[in-house]
């Protein structure tokens, strides 16, 4: 039996954060001895919101692939490749622009808000307005069935598969529909108690921070505002220290009596700041570990990088001589 498609990947805009390993790198690493997995660094996509400042973009291509690896994608399993250097996938874009109306591009529930927060107003670039296509051709460039994503990515999936079935009817079945996995984990929050970790927030814990840094970040965490004096009775629910006890913590009972101790009053921040320090060391010191080696090795990252983009080149090509020949623009055939 031949193993299910995934196809997952990152705009290289940054570093990965925690909010990314629990929410996205956890789930690929379990995933990828049980699947066939390809990790698309999607710096395109990246470009069409940062087209002026490409050296962010360039430059966090390996920074990300950094972070896989230190995090445990294995490259033996998972196939980690760079969109810019596959290009069947903008030949495929344009062929399936044609499928989709400018109606249909605006009414995309997270470009419009994407827009909004972005501030583009009029001077929306056409680029990213499209990036929707863009994306269906990263899926269906590689026939995955399966996506792992947000909740906030579902309609680029529905509009993946609308433009599947658009392409089959039209031109004769040769593009796979594809499924949405969203996880289960609800999102990590920011250390500043804003509902979201995000990079462009700055309120994150990257992957990368080394321990002085980790140590500072929890140490000026949100917890209860209320909670004046050691001896007042405190929060639980909105503290940012013990949100992340519960997602990274592995001693529960533990966790529960500081939950029973602090609700009550008695325990200081500064104490359950120190233990949340030792719980997220325990998680980020062997990852930090790997990803010097790779700082050291960069070399390798680059090879890893090579070979995964060529393996890529072969299955996004052959896709494209499918879609091509269904379209019958195959003239010197
Ligand atoms: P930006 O601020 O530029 O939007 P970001 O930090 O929100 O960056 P994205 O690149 O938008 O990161 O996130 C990619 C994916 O990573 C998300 O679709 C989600 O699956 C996962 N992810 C990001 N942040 C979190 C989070 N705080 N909690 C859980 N999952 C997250
Ligand atoms: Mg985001």
């Amino acid at each position: 039996m031949s193993k299910k498609i995934i196809l997952t990947g990152d705009r290289p805009t940054g570093k990965l954060h925690l909010g990314h390993y629990v929410g996205s790198l956890k789930n690929r690493i379990a995933m990828q001895d049980e699947y066939e997995q390809y990790v698309l660094i999607a710096d395109q996509q990246a470009l069409t919101d940062n087209f002026d400042n490409p050296e962010k973009v360039i430059t966090n291509v390996l920074e990300v692939a950094k972070d896989y690896l230190a995090a445990g994608l294995d490259p033996a399993k998972t196939t980690i490749c760079i969109q810019s250097q596959l290009p069947a996938i903008a030949e495929l874009t344009m062929y399936y622009m044609n499928l989709v109306t400018m109606s249909r591009l605006m009414r995309n529930p997270t470009v419009k808000n994407e827009i909004k927060q972005k501030n583009f107003g009029e001077s929306t670039p056409a680029g990213f307005v499209n990036y929707p296509i863009s994306q269906a051709a990263d899926i269906t460039a590689f026939k995955a069935e399966v996506v792992p994503v947000g909740e906030d990515q579902k309609p680029m999936i529905e509009q993946t598969n609308e433009i599947v079935r658009s392409f089959n009817r039209i031109y004769g079945e040769t593009l796979v529909e594809c499924e949405a996995v969203i996880p289960k984990v609800g999102r990590l929050c920011g250390i500043d108690g804003k509902a979201k970790m995000s990079k462009s927030l700055g309120n994150g814990i990257y992957i990368s921070d080394d321990s002085e840094t980790v140590k500072k970040k929890v140490m000026g965490m949100y917890t209860d505002p209320d909670h004046i004096r050691v001896e007042d009775p405190g929060k639980v629910e909105g503290n940012v220290v013990f949100e992340y006890l519960d997602v990274f913590g592995t001693d529960k009972e533990k966790i529960e009596e500081m939950k029973d101790h602090y609700k009550r009053g008695g325990l200081g921040d500064v104490v359950t700041k120190r233990y949340l320090i030792e719980v997220l060391e325990e998680v980020l010191s062997p990852i930090r570990e790997k990803r010097k080696y790779y700082d050291e090795h960069e070399d390798e990252v680059m090879a890893v990088l090579k070979s995964g983009t060529e393996k890529a080149r072969k299955v996004t090509d052959k896709t494209l001589e499918d879609v091509k020949n269904s379209m019958g623009i195959n003239y010197f055939k």
